[in-house]
């Protein structure tokens, strides 16, 4: 089993402490330039590919930055994305809205940053018409495969799903799109999420490129491109192994070639719209050990809790820990990690192996960088934690100062002061 990387020194963390004492995140430059830099290696075959990273898994400005410098879009599904990817100087193609049960007026604010739509329904073509006044210029439907042929395993059940049109509101769709004059196009779908077998993003590019095909040749419209979605997985378990980038470019290259290309479809390019696998990896929650419990269970209750990271209590989803300086301890000692809401859900961890803990032990979670810091919430009253980026020089850097009483109550007092 390998162990889990952690980049960032103990004289790193004893400097951001000087700021701000546990909890807080903490990000690597280096390592998401790196994973954007290996996405985008992986689809060089494909001219204009590119990663409109999902706003919504790490939404601070300066990561925002970093990936913009990298070439990188942005996949935004609500007015503060839509106004954070504007914040940062994405305008236009640039920015991807992919949104359901969208309100006009962030339909509205779509259309005016000039962002490709990304239709959630077929009646919301009627719906952007009136909220903008006129269709944006480029355009994208959101597929939903529904009941796929039986046997197939690898995609789940999305029939259950509540986004995208079906089979046959696409072709109406897309008729549509046309008859209002509209002429550039793409195609969307996502029907999964952190998913681990490249195959998979192979099998949805096969099914979107014969859609595309199908959709040619009786509507008689050109797709710009193919938007692959989201969902490629991470390794939160030591044991798992990271989704092989080169496999999914090489196969979605091959189904292109088979079944766009042979048709005499011009080469479309090819887009997604990764969050989890850019700032996953390269995110952790620190924090300390409060406490050491021991009742029915020996507890480790630490000084954050789930209102910083949801994803262990929300879905059962496993997060590595590891304990700065016992990197090489034996784990020898069954804990559950807690936090400290009134919530018996609030653990980190469930019948860990970890090495023996003492109160003031750094506990570093793994794999926090997406869907982490940004799931946060402030039920018991709990603050968000601040955000620190180390920068590719070394030097870390506040991207987020943590939350303070005041911010918690300033929503409190305004009926009160206007009365
Ligand atoms: C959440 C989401 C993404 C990003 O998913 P990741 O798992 O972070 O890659 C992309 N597109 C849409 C429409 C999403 O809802």
């Amino acid at each position: 089993m390998k162990a889990k990387h952690f980049p960032i020194s103990t004289s790193v963390l004893d400097l951001i402490e000087k700021t701000t004492p546990t909890h807080y995140h903490v990000y690597d430059e280096a390592g998401i330039v790196e994973n954007t830099r290996r996405l985008a290696k992986a689809f060089s075959w494909n001219p204009g590919f590119r990663n409109y990273f999902a706003v919504k898994a790490t939404p601070n400005p300066s990561i925002l930055a970093i990936l913009k410098a990298e070439g990188s879009g942005a996949d935004c599904s609500s007015m503060a994305e839509l106004v954070l990817a504007e914040r940062v100087g994405l305008r236009g193609l640039d920015i991807m809205f992919t949104s359901n049960d969208t309100p006009d007026v962030e339909f509205r604010k779509a259309c005016e940053l000039g962002a490709i739509v990304n239709f959630d329904d077929i009646t919301h073509i009627a719906a952007v018409e009136r909220a903008c006044g006129a269709l944006p210029p480029v355009v994208c439907c959101r597929f939903n495969p529904g009941k796929v042929k039986a046997g197939n395993t690898i995609i789940g059940r999305p029939e259950e799903a509540k986004y995208g049109f079906t089979r046959e509101q696409m072709l109406d769709g897309y008729r549509l799109l046309k008859a209002k004059g509209v002429t550039r196009f793409g195609m969307h779908t996502m029907v999964a999420s952190n998913e681990l077998n490249p195959d998979y993003f192979v099998e949805t590019a096969r099914i979107l490129f014969e859609l595309a095909a199908e959709i040619r040749a009786t509507v008689g419209i050109d797709f710009e491109f193919i938007n692959l979605g989201g969902g490629i997985g991470i390794p939160y378990r030591p044991e798992q192994e990271p989704v092989d980038l080169e496999r999914v470019g090489a196969g979605v290259r091959r189904e292109c070639e088979r079944i766009l290309l042979a048709a005499g479809m011009p080469m479309p390019r090819i887009v997604m719209e990764c969050g989890r696998m850019i700032t996953g990896p390269a995110g952790w929650l620190v924090s300390r050990v409060l406490h050491i419990k021991r009742t029915y269970k020996t507890y480790a209750g630490l000084d954050a809790c789930m209102a910083n990271l949801m994803r262990p209590a929300l879905y059962g989803a496993y997060h590595h820990i590891s304990v700065v300086g016992k990197e090489n301890a034996p784990c020898d000692t069954l804990y559950d990690v807690t936090g400290s809401l009134c919530e018996k859900n609030d653990k980190f961890a469930i019948d860990r192996m970890l090495p023996r803990l003492e109160p003031g032990d750094r506990v570093v979670i793994h794999d926090t960088g997406a869907h982490g810091h940004a799931m946060g919430f402030n039920y018991n009253g709990k603050l968000r934690s601040p955000e620190w980026l180390i920068r590719a020089d070394g030097v870390p850097q506040l991207i987020r100062r943590g939350e303070t009483l005041d911010d918690l109550f300033a929503t409190l007092d305004c009926g009160i002061a206007t009365r």
